[in-house]
């Protein structure tokens, strides 16, 4: 049993009530690889920003769970190497589906779990959640649920339609579940196709996704008032990236994310976690197979995965500065 402070990791109980108070997001980005923690770490020391590096199962499959606790460990020694006296770092588990699985991760160090219970009927989402959050917070772990679904692919998570989050049901299912802060769904989505090009509407040229459904949040931000909420599937499938993909032999067609003013905006509400992961994959894609094309001769892997890793840097930035407004906000700059 290791305890997440003892490594120096934070949860996400006081930076969640900084972000709802200051309104801004705290940005959660999925990592599997040493390269995505280097530019997490990197791009959160360099805003001075708190952050959220979060693992997935899929991640845990890929990259094994120990070593990617140790990353998180190195994370928090590797923001104070470069000059973060007190980084703020949660390890968190994105979509645990299981008791054991959440359990497993508190058990080794995580300091904040998601348990999607989503999918399951609405009693059983609470019970499972309430067995979750009760075990949690013996060790001060917090632990986000999730009301509603989202429809999408990510990792071993897949619904083929969204049902939105009922603002009728949140206050029964915050108050019975205990649950810290609330995934919920208003119309983000999984993966890199959140849209079909027929859901769109063509404006000057690009296609612009159904707005989000600020209406239900407002809705749901009245019955729970200051209550963290958290926005999944939130990329924004930058098409410079998508373009530097199928110009150097990739092949993504219809590739569309959630528009960041709208992200902006949902920043300034009591949505302050806002998860993106996608985002990271295509700019790592993207530096790779440039680099490729244009270096044949290159075989080493650090000679495309600097460029990658740069890529990645500079997108984790601009999310922190131009989209979540977390730049500068430490509690001990
Ligand atoms: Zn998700």
């Amino acid at each position: 049993m290791v305890n997440y402070k003892d490594l120096g990791l934070v949860n996400t109980r006081e930076m969640f009530k900084r972000a709802v108070a200051g309104g801004y997001a705290i940005p959660a980005f999925n990592f599997n690889t040493m390269e995505q923690m280097q530019a997490i770490v990197m791009a959160a020391v360099e805003t001075k920003s708190p952050v959220i590096m979060q693992v997935s199962k899929g991640a845990r499959n890929y990259a094994n769970a120990t070593i990617l606790r140790y990353m998180a460990e190195g994370a928090v020694a590797y923001a104070k190497e470069l000059g973060c006296e007190h980084p703020e770092i949660v390890l968190h588990l994105d979509h645990g589906d299981s008791f054991e699985l959440c359990k497993d991760c508190i058990d080794m160090g995580f300091s904040s779990v998601m348990i999607d219970g989503s999918s399951l009927p609405y009693e059983e989402n609470i019970a499972l959640a309430k067995k979750v959050v009760d075990y949690a917070h013996q060790f001060d772990v917090t632990v986000e649920a999730e009301l509603g679904v989202l429809a999408g692919v990510e990792d071993e998570v897949v619904a083929a339609e969204s049902h939105y989050t009922k603002p009728e049901e949140v206050i029964d299912f915050a108050t019975r579940t205990g649950c810290d802060s609330l995934a919920i769904s208003i119309g983000t989505s999984h993966g890199a196709h959140k849209f079909t090009p027929e859901q769109c509407t063509l404006v000057n040229g690009v296609l612009v996704p159904p707005p989000l459904a600020f209406d239900v949040l407002h809705e749901i931000e009245k019955k729970l008032p200051g209550f963290p909420i958290v926005l999944h599937g939130s990329s924004s499938v930058p098409m410079d990236e998508v373009n530097t993909i199928n110009q150097f032999g990739g092949h993504l067609e219809a590739a569309i994310g959630i528009p960041e003013e709208q992200l902006r905006e949902a920043s300034k509400s009591a949505v302050c976690k806002i998860n993106i992961d996608s985002d990271s994959r295509l700019a790592m894609t993207a530096a790779i197979r440039k680099h490729l094309a244009e270096h044949p001769g290159d075989f080493d892997p650090r000679q495309y995965l600097k460029p990658a890793r740069e890529n990645m840097k500079k997108m984790y930035i601009h999310k922190i500065v131009n989209v979540l407004g977390s730049d500068g906000k430490l509690a001990i700059k």
